[in-house]
């Protein structure tokens, strides 16, 4: 099985008249509460593509605690290995504005407590994709993929938000994705140019750079490939990175190569883009299908 090791929050939107200014309250147009963070967001789109997904995690003791479950639960994500902790389940408190714009507070909570050892040595397969992000504790993130690599698995990770890592990790990652504001982070700190070929130069993992509406970057050993985004009217682009990266994990675990799994993401996460939302919005296997036909 695949396993996703990362965060698991619940979602708070409020459509609000304008973001809020210190001291002002507001009244909210709207509001809705949805499962999010993007560890399970990544678990749920990898599923919903036909991946058997293993969730590492954590939640808290509260009400919310079901709620921010909910999609993981709905997409058959084995969550054994999810364990509910003393603290607050993580949540993000995310205001939205007429025009798009957003104001976000994310209290992580028991995302703090997510430890590498809760990953049973029997789990590490050969072969098998780990997929991490930056929203549990770096250390541990970094734990996870040296015991990953060493075990003979394939890592991905994706450097969001982005948080430094040590050199030495960052370096056995396999596959490094990245959106443009988390490249120019890294570049800054790497000292070296934000393009997806410089930064696979200097780390040597094969390196896939998202641009939004253009596609992607692919750098590795072989060369530099661009591949387009599929053409879609997008509505909502929450979710559509971590959409991304679940595909293409759940299509490197049945032995896609890195361009074709990219192709079969970058149609995934056009196709979440024309559907409110982050999980709800990831396509099932069929609309995958279909769209790539
Ligand atoms: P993030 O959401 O993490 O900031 P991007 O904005 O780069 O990352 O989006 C991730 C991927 O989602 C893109 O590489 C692309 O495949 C897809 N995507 C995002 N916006 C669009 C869009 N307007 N049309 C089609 N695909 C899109």
């Amino acid at each position: 099985d695949m396993i996703v090791f990362g965060s698991i929050n619940l979602d708070l939107l409020l459509s609000v008249p304008s973001l809020p200014e210190p001291g002002q309250t507001l009244l909210a147009l709207d509001s809705q509460t949805a499962p999010g963070g993007k560890g399970a967001n990544q678990a749920v789109a990898a599923a919903q593509d036909g991946a058997s997904v293993r969730m590492i995690g954590a939640v808290g003791q509260d009400g919310f605690a079901d709620a921010a479950l909910y999609g993981l639960k709905q997409a058959g994500v084995d969550l054994s290995a999810v364990r509910q902790v003393q603290d607050r389940t993580g949540l993000a408190s995310i205001c939205i504005d007429h025009e798009g714009r957003n104001h976000i507070v994310v209290a992580p909570g028991a995302n703090r407590a997510v430890r590498a050892a809760w990953i049973e040595d029997n789990r590490l397969l050969p072969g098998t994709v780990l997929v991490t992000q930056m929203e549990v504790p770096p250390d541990e993130t970094a734990a996870a993929l040296h015991r990953a690599k060493q075990a003979g698995m394939r890592t991905v990770l994706n450097l969001a938000p982005a948080v430094s890592l040590p050199l030495e990790t960052m370096r056995s990652v396999d596959i490094l994705v990245v959106n443009e504001d988390e490249a120019a982070w890294l570049a800054r700190h790497l000292q070296t140019d934000d393009s997806a070929a410089a930064l696979h130069a200097l780390l040597g993992s094969t390196v896939i750079k998202t641009l939004g509406a253009d596609g992607v970057h692919i750098a590795n050993a072989e060369a530099t490939t661009s591949l387009p985004a599929f053409p879609v009217s997008a509505i909502d682009t929450t979710g559509a990175g971590d959409c991304f990266v679940g595909v293409l994990a759940a299509a490197l675990e049945r032995g896609a190569s890195t361009i074709e799994a990219a192709r079969r993401a970058l149609v995934a996460s056009a196709l979440c883009c024309t559907q409110p939302g982050a999980q709800t919005a990831s396509p099932a296997q069929h609309e995958i299908e279909a769209a790539l036909r």
